[in-house]
């Protein structure tokens, strides 16, 4: 933990936990920012109904579904996520975020906390944390950064200004299964103060006494920190792989990735059957497969279909592990470049099969526009 702690330039006297994922981190981090919002009213103990306002929390348009399912599980109710829209490249508008935190307050309701995205799951987008965190000060709201992917950013030299401010957020959740190259399930949290860190979680129990000497000596338990109480041996792995590579070393590979995945930009952009739709500025790619005009007509739901299937093709055939989105409403495949064995040649070899899929997928899709079967009863997905 200090290892992380002093990577991402938090304070010494932070706290921490290891979770499964990032999921856990976020929910451990806006429970603290729940119950720190009003420490003197034990919102633990009285639960919401005794809190005077509705408690609202605000993030980008591009959260993570994961801060919808803390807002749920804490009690706020995921209608309580105001959802700020995003600018063209995928971060939050300040301006609308400080007009609905006035609106809110306005209507009697309780702005709390802001949750920043630093690596969006869509586009890999950063917010500007540094800028919200000023904004939080002024505001007197608790800063809880999502940097589930981005976060190892910081490890880079070249790079680490990308996600500035993030040693300034009340809270930072983080994987350490994603760009940290360690085997899931490894999720962090970091919490600036540590009776913020312990407030949600903390029940006295006399099966939990802590001893000063035996076989947890000197506590505090870990259970204090988070949801869980019996815990697996996370930090055995994690303390591994930080050994074995350290933060230097990740920091390199965030950077070989960062550029491969420029690279990868550049063929997709060269290439006449592929579309790129969105790039952030980091390893995410979303684009399209475009079949010639010889294809016939194609509208957006053919596109979309199309591209659906493709890529499923792709995940049936074993080359690469793509997932999908959508980008201004059109289905988009979405790539994310976060592995320390990718090399240039992989990029192109990828390329090559997608265009080939796809064209074969083209070919099929001629006969048959609608992706109706053949009429004379072959397997349908096979070409006559
Ligand atoms: C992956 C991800 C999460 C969820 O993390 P898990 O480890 O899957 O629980 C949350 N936020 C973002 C931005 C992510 O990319």
């Amino acid at each position: 933990m200090d290892t992380l702690k002093e990577a991402m330039g938090w304070p010494e006297a932070g706290s921490g936990l290891l979770t499964s994922g990032g999921s856990v981190a976020n929910l451990v981090g806006i429970a603290a920012a729940r119950d720190g919002a009003a420490p003197e009213r034990e919102l633990r103990a009285t639960g919401l109904r005794e809190h005077p306002g509705q408690l609202v929390l605000y993030a980008s348009d591009a959260v993570h579904n994961s801060v919808d399912r803390a807002a749920s599980l804490l009690g706020i109710g995921s209608a309580h996520l105001r959802k700020i829209p995003v600018d063209e490249e995928c971060r939050i508008d300040l301006a609308a975020l400080s007009a609905a935190v006035e609106e809110d307050r306005a209507g009697g309701r309780c702005p709390f906390c802001v949750v920043a995205t630093v690596g969006t799951v869509d586009q890999g987008a950063i917010d500007p944390v540094d800028s919200l965190a000023d904004f939080c000060a002024r505001e007197g709201l608790w800063l809880h950064v999502d940097g589930a992917f981005g976060a190892a950013v910081a490890f880079s030299d070249e790079l680490g200004s990308l996600v500035a401010g993030i040693e300034r957020a009340d809270s930072l959740a983080f994987d350490l299964h994603k760009w940290m190259h360690v085997p899931i399930e490894a999720g962090c949290v970091l919490v600036r103060e540590s009776e913020d860190h312990r407030r949600p979680f903390t029940a006295p129990a006399s099966y939990l006494a802590v001893l000063d000497r035996g076989i947890t000596p000197g506590g505090p338990w870990l259970a204090e920190f988070g949801p869980q109480l019996t815990r697996g041996f996370r930090a055995l792995k994690c303390w591994f792989g930080l050994q074995v590579d350290g933060t230097e070393k990740l920091g390199r590979l965030v950077e070989q990735n960062v550029a491969q995945a420029r690279e990868l930009e550049n063929l997709i952009r060269g290439h006449p059957r592929l579309e790129l739709l969105a790039h952030g500025p980091l390893v995410v790619l979303c684009f399209r497969y475009r079949p010639d005009e010889g294809a016939g007509a194609w509208d957006a739901e053919r596109l979309d279909r199309f591209n659906s299937e493709l890529l499923a093709d792709l995940q049936e055939s074993g080359v690469a592990a793509v997932s999908s989105t959508r980008v201004d409403g059109r289905f988009a495949l979405r790539l994310a470049i976060t592995n320390h064995r990718t090399r240039p040649e992989d990029l192109a070899l990828f390329v090559d099969e997608v265009v080939g899929l796809g064209e074969r997928r083209a070919g099929a899709d001629r006969h048959w526009p609608g992706g109706a079967p053949p009429v004379d009863g072959s397997p349908a997905g096979d070409p006559p």
